[in-house]
């Protein structure tokens, strides 16, 4: 176990000053790595509040589904297993800590009326098996978003069903196999995807069973026109581009490719996880785009990360709108709500989720689109493209941009040039900002960028603390020449310090074990 505060942080922590707005605990101040709950059981403690099953208890279970010991379950007071809960939580980082700069995964701070909302009883508790009938609140909620959705992204239909948007990418692409098959259209087997794309865009084309075709970019970061001609033909049965793309630029030739689609008799998929940019201002539909996904959770707000919640819905055009998922929700000519039957409408790829998706995100994501209204949703976007300007400049006194042009709501840094000359890479100055009170920004990501980071503001952040950001960045810069040893060896103030990160994914340790001949933990 290391110490609650090393002196060193003790001493960098007083010296600090005041907490730079938007940065987390002051370094050095943050909680250190906990006992697990097993190291601090005593044998015989406990809270004993527990009612006692009665006498004859045991004699009720048949005698071969007994335990034959007792079970190995941790001795403790109650106060210290509250402490040690409440202080496991304080190890965690979230945007309600500090700034949060992952690009492309728009962490931006989500308002607490979205959650008051979600949690309304009448949502919260109302049964998935619940009648039609009974319903009526919900469904509505889930129509009206539909229609919501449709008109943000110029889109004909929508479904809420996927679970997040590697899901909604799936249920797109599986869509678009299910329109080539109904034409007799067979031969198109291969799914075209920029280089710059999200991973889970191949993923995607090779689950639904299409061979990927890689498409290089060009010198100014959108798609290699010329690449992309040659790659276009008969075989392809759809591209799927991110618009703007993951190095956060927008796509000048959009109308272009989309024609050449088309001519081609393939269909475009729009990654809608960016969403946060154009809000307002482009509808993909408007665009040419056949179907797009929804990353409700990055774009209307639900704390997300570490693998959910979340919610992806699809959007259509016409051409898609008989395959997709089951059941659609329908307003009857009355003004009730019901939900589709089975069978009755037999082009679908059929169900992809369990009842009608994950409803307390769409819940947040009604509140959020309500709240806002169209001409907010629309500053949303243009704040996020703010933020990311100014960043982007101030980031660019420290560090190389590779595509010095207006970003959107995120841009591409790069730690090349500094690594050259002090062999601090990407990795140790994302490690150094944990030191400096930051969360890392994505690194590494897109593959194509050398030692590269993906910044994303969002459009919640303070210029105080975009500034803050961007003078922590400065300053690793600056020890990363006068005390490289420094940065090479942070984190310095995290309870873990550099860990093997490829050990950490192939042979994670995830279980506690008595040390050899120590006494396990027992009840009576
Ligand atoms: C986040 C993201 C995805 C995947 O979405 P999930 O909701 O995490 O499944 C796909 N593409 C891009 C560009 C993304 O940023």
């Amino acid at each position: 176990m290391t110490e609650r505060v090393t002196p060193e942080a003790a001493a960098a922590a007083a010296q600090a000053g005041p907490v730079p707005t938007g940065a987390a605990i002051p370094p050095g101040a943050g909680p250190a790595l906990q006992p697990t709950i097993f190291e601090l059981s005593r044998p015989g403690r406990g809270g004993g509040k527990v009612a006692h099953p009665p006498k004859d208890a045991l004699d009720r279970i048949p005698a071969g589904m007994r335990r034959t010991a007792p079970p190995a379950l941790p001795e403790l007071d109650e106060p210290t297993v509250a402490r040690h809960y409440v202080n496991l939580s304080h190890l965690n980082y979230s945007i309600e800590t500090g700034f949060y700069p992952l690009g492309s995964c728009t962490m931006k701070y989500n308002p607490k009326v979205d959650e008051w909302a979600a949690r309304l009883n009448g949502f919260a508790a109302l049964h998935p098996f619940a009648p039609d009938e009974n319903a009526q609140g919900t469904l509505q909620l889930l129509w009206e978003l539909e229609r919501a959705l449709a008109e943000i992204s110029g889109m004909e239909a929508v479904t809420l069903q996927p679970a997040a948007g590697a899901q909604g990418e799936l249920t797109g692409i599986l869509m678009v196999r299910a329109y080539h098959r109904a034409r007799g259209d067979t031969d198109r087997t291969e799914v075209l995807v920029p280089d710059t794309a999200h991973g889970t865009n191949p993923a995607t084309a090779s689950m639904a069973g299409f061979t990927t075709v890689s498409i290089p970019s060009a010198p100014d970061g959108g798609v290699d026109l010329e690449a992309f001609r040659a790659a276009l033909g008969p075989r392809t049965a759809a591209i799927m581009i991110t618009n703007p793309s993951t190095y956060g630029l927008f796509e000048r030739r959009i109308a272009d490719l989309i024609e050449m689609v088309h001519v081609a008799g393939a269909l475009a998929y729009m990654d809608g996880a960016n969403l946060n940019a154009i809000m307002g201002r482009f509808r993909p539909g408007d665009a040419g785009f056949d179907v797009m996904h929804f990353n409700v959770h990055k774009t209307f707000s639900t704390p997300h990360g570490g693998g959910g919640p979340g919610a992806g819905p699809v959007g259509v055009r016409g051409a898609l709108a008989p395959y997709l998922p089951v059941p659609r929700v329908l307003r009857e000519p009355d003004g009730t709500f019901r939900l589709e039957r089975a069978g009755e409408r037999p082009r679908s790829v059929g169900r992809v989720r369990s009842f009608v998706g994950n409803v307390g995100v769409l819940v947040r994501a009604y509140a959020y689109i309500l709240a806002h209204g169209g001409r907010g949703l629309a500053e949303v976007s243009e704040d996020a493209v703010l933020a990311a300007n100014y960043l982007r400049k101030r980031v660019g006194e420290s560090f190389e941009i590779p595509f010095d042009r207006v970003c959107m709501h995120e841009f591409v840094a790069s730690a090349a040039g500094l690594k050259r000359e002090t062999g601090i890479r990407t990795l140790d100055v994302a490690k150094r900002l944990i030191d400096h009170g930051f969360h890392p920004p994505t690194i590494y990501f897109p593959l194509t960028i050398e030692e590269g980071m993906l910044i994303e503001p969002t459009e919640t952040e303070s210029v105080e603390t975009l500034d803050a950001f961007a003078d922590a960045l400065a300053a690793i810069a600056r020890e990363a020449r006068e005390t490289p040893d420094l940065v090479r060896s942070a984190p310095r103030t995290a309870p873990v310090r550099r860990l093997d990160e490829a050990a950490a994914a192939r042979q994670p340790n995830l279980r506690w074990r008595p040390a050899a001949g120590a006494e396990t933990p027992c009840p009576d």
